[in-house]
């Protein structure tokens, strides 16, 4: 159930975090508070394919 996911900025698109969640825990999309990269700032990132 464990599945590799990429988490990307929903302000600029950029992927700057890749990690693993539990699919049974977390069934739907993630999104999480982040630092990006590109924008030097945190932002919202959010579970892409
Ligand atoms: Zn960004």
């Amino acid at each position: 159930m464990r599945v590799n996911i990429t988490l990307a900025c929903t302000d600029c698109g950029e992927r700057n975090y890749s990690t693993v969640k539990n699919k049974r825990n977390n069934p739907e999309r993630l999104e999480l508070k982040k630092y990006c990269s590109r924008e030097k700032k945190m932002t919202t990132h959010r579970e892409t394919k």
